[in-house]
């Protein structure tokens, strides 16, 4: 978390610590800091119009857009096979309730594959779930692309983008790329854990799921997390997203440049945001290597919220064997990296690879 945005929790953790939906004064000071900070975060998704929803986190948000446009009849769901658990799971609960859904496979690329969205959408469409930078590869679906598709073939549809990897990575507007809802998540962007927030550019299409007091125009019951949801607006407003990304690439291409041409080292998405970089180590077992590593660079195989799972779906669903998805290992850099870091890090990867590769072969 930045030294802010602690301060910033800190503040309303303590001297500002109201009840927002209380009728004081110094209650309802807090409730304006909170609209203050919906409109901020709207004008920096790019949003003109439409409502912020602050949640507990882009699971909830994401659990919050696809039940909450879940509708009774024959309608449809179109979701990537590429999509975090919190919406797959829900996709597949659907499925489970009798509910037509469509995953949309992924290409070698890792990002969707259009032509077969093109082919499921239909006027019966309901909701449309496709991330914009994938958490696994780092890959970059087209979001404008899937918009086109969504509006002009099922003109019903609302289109619902995780944008958890990208708000604050990369540029980009909700306006701009037509999205009906985008999901965010504070610990993403140097904010705190167990808060996030969902656009709602309709908020009237949208059906509550949890039931309360009503906060949150009816949408999520429940007190609001008043020193998260500011610590999560300090932090957002403190990152410079242009330079931050030029930083980033730089240690990117450092890292890679360390390891490329290194046998049995393979790169999945090159070209996808530089935050992250999927590896694929050939010949032995990721999972040791994390455990070689841990003194000296902490790295993940998958995401760390499907760690738990077994396989790795995203790669697998790229066309990767499951051999190939035993070697995988996923390096995220983040913005307050420094390049000596970095650099250190990939020669460090590379020896205990290689050390690992002797004693396994
Ligand atoms: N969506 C993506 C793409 C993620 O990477 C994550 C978490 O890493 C989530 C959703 C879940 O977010 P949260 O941990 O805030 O529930």
């Amino acid at each position: 978390m930045s030294e802010d945005a602690l301060k910033e929790y800190g503040k309303y953790a303590s001297a500002c610590f109201y009840n927002p939906s209380a009728s004081y004064a110094e209650a309802n000071k807090v409730r304006l800091k909170l609209d203050e900070a919906r409109e901020k975060l709207k004008k920096m998704l790019g949003a003109k119009g439409g409502e912020i929803i602050f949640t507990g986190g882009a699971t909830e948000s994401n659990n919050l857009s696809l039940k909450g446009s879940e509708r009774e009849g024959k309608w449809e769901y179109v979701v990537s096979i590429g999509e975090h658990p919190s919406v797959l799971e829900v996709a597949k609960s659907m499925e489970k309730k009798g509910r037509v859904v469509h995953y949309i496979p992924l290409t070698k690329n890792g990002e969707i594959d259009y032509s077969f969205l093109e082919k499921v959408l239909n006027k019966k469409t309901r909701l449309v779930s496709v991330m914009l930078v994938n958490n696994v590869t780092g890959a970059i679906n087209d979001i404008k692309r899937v918009s086109q598709l969504v509006k002009s073939l099922s003109p019903q549809a609302v289109l619902h983008v995780d944008g958890v990897q990208a708000f604050k990575k990369l540029n980009f507007s909700v306006n701009a790329l037509d999205i009906d809802l985008l999901s965010i998540s504070a610990h993403k962007f140097h904010g705190p854990k167990g808060v996030g927030a969902l656009y709602v550019k309709n908020k009237t299409q949208l059906k509550n799921i949890i039931f309360g007091g009503g906060q949150e125009f009816g949408i999520r019951s429940g007190t609001e997390n008043v020193a998260g949801i500011m610590a999560m607006v300090k932090a957002a407003e403190e990152i410079d997203t242009e330079k931050a990304f030029r930083h980033v690439k730089q240690l990117h291409d450092a890292f890679l440049h360390e390891i490329e041409n290194e046998k049995g080292i393979s790169v999945v998405c090159p070209d996808g945001s530089p935050y992250i970089l999927c590896l694929l180590f050939a010949g032995v077992n990721s999972e040791t290597l994390v455990r070689m590593l841990e003194n000296d660079v902490v790295v993940g195989r998958g995401s760390a919220c499907s760690s738990k799972k077994a396989g790795n779906s995203v790669l697998e669903a790229m066309g990767y064997s499951r051999e190939q998805v035993k070697g995988a290992l996923r390096v995220s850099f983040s913005d307050i990296s420094t390049l000596k870091e970095v650099e250190s890090a990939a020669k460090i990867i590379k020896e205990k690879y290689l050390e690992l590769y002797e004693r396994t072969k």
